[in-house]
């Protein structure tokens, strides 16, 4: 049948395709609404007539995205259907603003998948960042680290087969129920979930989540999410990554250095309420490097 709805050629070709993420997970579309124009056509709703000036769909776009008039961009939504470790789930379903259905390990036997990183991502824990990871680890410490991680996983999965009397093919009936089975499986087991959202929330998934502070698990998902997204709506895209995802945020403070900077004064007065991280953070994002007094 044919439909009068949006569809957008890009993310037609991309439908119902798995697209890989870690060793074991993927991303896939399930559906979408609407399209850039979408965004666009809601926003003159509220505009009305006679307002030429913001007639084009992609200055239109970028308006709404510099002046965060956020609710046209709530018109369109994404569908996912998500495969990924049960520690990056935890932090995904922080956002709230989505509609989320998991598959149960209280219905479901889990599947014997679960991640070991790559020895490139293996790093120390970071010094200055104490939720980071810095350098990366010696090779033999790697793939000491793998194998007892990995060995751990398995051990796990032969006791969870245990509990659910699975020998072989069968199922004894003296098996323990499924849902305390599956509590002996450790975090890097693979879980699965459809995931719906608007775009607004999901541009702002990942504006957290494509950020360096994020983990890198979850960051590999939202660099495929992303790349679905540009797909999708091209000019809200380009409108996100200008005004949100390279823009930078100041503070009244960090202002006050800028425009010192800038006027060729000395900045060190308008940094007197800056905290040494938000000096460190300033010279990292900007270039300029305030001393402290003390
Ligand atoms: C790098 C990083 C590190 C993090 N570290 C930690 C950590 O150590 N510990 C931890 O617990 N969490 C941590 N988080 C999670 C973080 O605190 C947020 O819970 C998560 O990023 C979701 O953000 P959100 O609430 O803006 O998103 P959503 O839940 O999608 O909400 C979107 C927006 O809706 C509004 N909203 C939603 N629900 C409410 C509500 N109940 N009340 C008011 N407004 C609401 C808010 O404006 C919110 O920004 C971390 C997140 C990141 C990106």
């Amino acid at each position: 049948m044919k439909t009068r709805r949006v569809t957008v050629p890009a993310m037609e070709a991309v439908m119902g395709r798995t697209m890989p993420v870690l060793d074991h997970g993927f991303v896939r579309v399930v559906d979408y609404m609407g399209d850039d124009g979408a965004v666009a056509q809601a926003a003159r709703v509220s505009y009305g007539r006679g307002t030429k000036t913001v007639s084009d769909d992609r200055g239109l776009i970028r308006y709404l995205m510099r002046h965060a008039h956020t609710t046209p961009f709530e018109m369109c939504e994404l569908k996912l259907h998500v495969k990924l470790p049960i520690f990056v789930a935890r932090q995904w379903i922080r956002h709230r603003t989505a509609s989320v259905n998991e598959i149960s390990g209280r219905y479901s036997i889990l599947d014997r998948e679960f991640y070991l990183p790559q020895h490139d991502v293996i790093g120390t824990q970071d010094e200055k960042n104490r939720q980071g990871r810095g350098a990366a680890l010696s090779a033999s410490k790697a793939s000491k680290y793998l194998g007892i991680l990995s060995r751990d996983a398995l051990k796990a999965y032969d006791h969870y087969e245990r509990f659910l009397g699975i020998k072989g093919d069968k199922t004894t009936e003296k098996a323990v129920a499924r849902e305390l089975a599956r509590i002996v499986l450790p975090l890097n087991y693979y879980t699965q979930w459809y995931w719906k959202t608007d775009l607004h929330n999901l541009l702002h998934f990942l504006a957290l989540r494509l950020d360096s502070r994020a983990q890198f698990e979850i960051r590999e998902y939202a660099k495929v999410i992303a790349g679905a997204v540009k797909r999708w709506v091209p000019l809200c895209w380009e409108a996100f990554v200008d005004y949100r995802l390279q823009a930078l945020k100041l503070s009244r403070a960090e202002a006050a250095v800028v425009k010192s900077v800038l006027e060729g004064r000395d900045p060190r007065k308008a940094a007197l309420g800056l905290s040494n991280r938000e000096r460190a953070e300033l010279k990292e994002s900007m270039g300029i490097d305030v001393p402290s007094d003390g």
